[in-house]
């Protein structure tokens, strides 16, 4: 029954959208560029009010004023609610197992996080069955897919030896494309009296069995977890195997993090919570984007990121949730840019654009993140008439369908 040729598939348009969201810098600035977000009052978003989206397939094929959209197959009244792109969380940690009530229960209570933490979640995944394991991933993807996250990156890190790297990404690798080796993410506990015997497997046996599986190769640069020596030398031999890299920099300190990731070229410094003028500098003039990860200095009531001193400067900002048991169990993109505007001082604009198309150049992509004609048909809508709303009306579940792939899933 296969025909030879392609068969043309069925258009949609959505109409009645009360605003927008497009991302198309033609529409408004579109650049990160900071500068350009606070002059002349427009707005980054590229909005469209009272619009519609006319789908092809996967794909975007047209948007702009509901009157004047062109006929379509099928047709989706939006009911006066506001459209924006799908969430583009560039840092997650999901393939674990287990559960760190009580470290969090105990911070609450006035003790501080360290990075060794981590060693209580490595045990339990090594401990845990390949179904167990992604029984626990798929959840937390559907979870993050019902607040509109259509993109999501993950890292391995909770294994820290050659097979249960391996499978963590194997696992993970069958539910994103956008996978993160993290061998790097502590030194194994197995290692703790030769953390050069354990760089050494990082970058030989765990590197040439993880590479397959990944597309990037990540590093926790902090005081107990790598120095910036070991670090060069961890993304340097994934670069060497085809993976890019992005680091954990300066989250819990000052560090080398940042200016390693920058003169590696890696597509994200993610944290970047202690930065030096200089590191400021480097990021603004490099394509590496500045990734905040408020629910981390949430939930361990640490200090904020100063997001402000970043646009200004004419960094590009993304926001994720840094999905993880240990500092930061949120799933929920639209929590984070309710902090990110209430705490860390960005507008609303600027925080929708950094869940979106600031996550999707922190993943290098071009397909996502917007909705501008030919980008995959990934988008949520609110129950309410502007994206401001996100922010506005805080902890309320204000994401009422979801569609990835020009298909609704919630
Ligand atoms: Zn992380």
């Amino acid at each position: 029954m296969s025909s030879p040729t392609k068969t043309s598939s069925p258009t949609t348009v959505i109409t009645n959208i009360a605003s927008l969201v497009t991302n198309d810098p033609s529409l408004g600035w579109g650049s990160p560029r900071s500068s350009k977000f606070e002059s002349g009052g427009s707005s980054p978003l590229g909005l469209i009010q009272d619009a519609a989206v006319v789908i092809d397939g996967d794909r975007v094929a047209w948007t702009g004023e509901s009157s004047k959209a062109p006929a379509t197959d099928n047709r989706v009244d939006a009911g006066g609610r506001a459209v924006i792109p799908g969430f583009v969380d560039s840092h997650s940690h999901l393939v674990f197992a287990g559960d760190r009530t009580q470290e969090f229960n105990a911070r609450m209570s006035g003790r501080a996080y360290s990075a060794g933490g981590i060693r209580t979640t490595v045990a339990a995944t090594r401990a845990a069955s390949d179904e167990e394991l992604e029984r626990n991933l798929t959840r937390y993807l559907r979870e993050a897919l019902r607040q509109g996250t259509t993109t999501m990156e993950t890292k391995s890190g909770y294994g820290l030896t050659v097979e249960d790297e391996t499978r963590a990404l194997r696992i993970a690798a069958h539910h994103t494309d956008e996978v993160t080796y993290l061998g790097a993410h502590i030194v194994s506990p197995d290692y703790t009296d030769d953390p050069a015997a354990y760089v050494a497997l990082v970058t030989g046996d765990m590197l040439n069995a993880c590479a397959p599986y990944a597309r990037w190769i990540d590093v926790f640069c902090e005081k107990g977890a790598f120095d910036g020596d070991q670090a060069r030398a961890i993304l340097t031999a994934g670069k060497a195997k085809g993976l890019h890299p992005r680091v954990h920099a300066n989250q819990l300190s000052y560090g080398p993090g940042v200016q390693l990731a920058v003169e590696l070229d890696a597509a994200s410094a993610d944290h970047c919570t202690h930065l030096t003028d200089a590191d400021i500098d480097a990021l603004a003039n490099s394509a590496t984007v500045a990734t905040l990860l408020p629910g981390a200095e949430f939930s361990t009531r640490a200090e904020w990121p100063n997001a402000r001193r970043l646009l200004d400067a004419g960094a590009t900002v993304a926001l994720s949730t840094d999905c993880n048991p240990g500092s930061s169990f949120t799933s929920s993109v639209p929590f984070c840019i309710a902090l990110a505007v209430r705490d860390m001082r960005m507008t609303p604009d600027e925080a929708l654009w950094s869940a979106t198309a600031g996550g999707a150049a922190a993943l290098r992509r071009t397909d996502i993140g917007h909705l501008t004609p030919g980008a995959y048909a990934d988008l949520a809508f609110l129950d309410a008439p502007s994206h401001v709303h996100l922010a506005y009306r805080p902890g309320v579940p204000l994401v009422s369908e979801v569609w990835r792939r020009g298909v609704r899933e919630v």
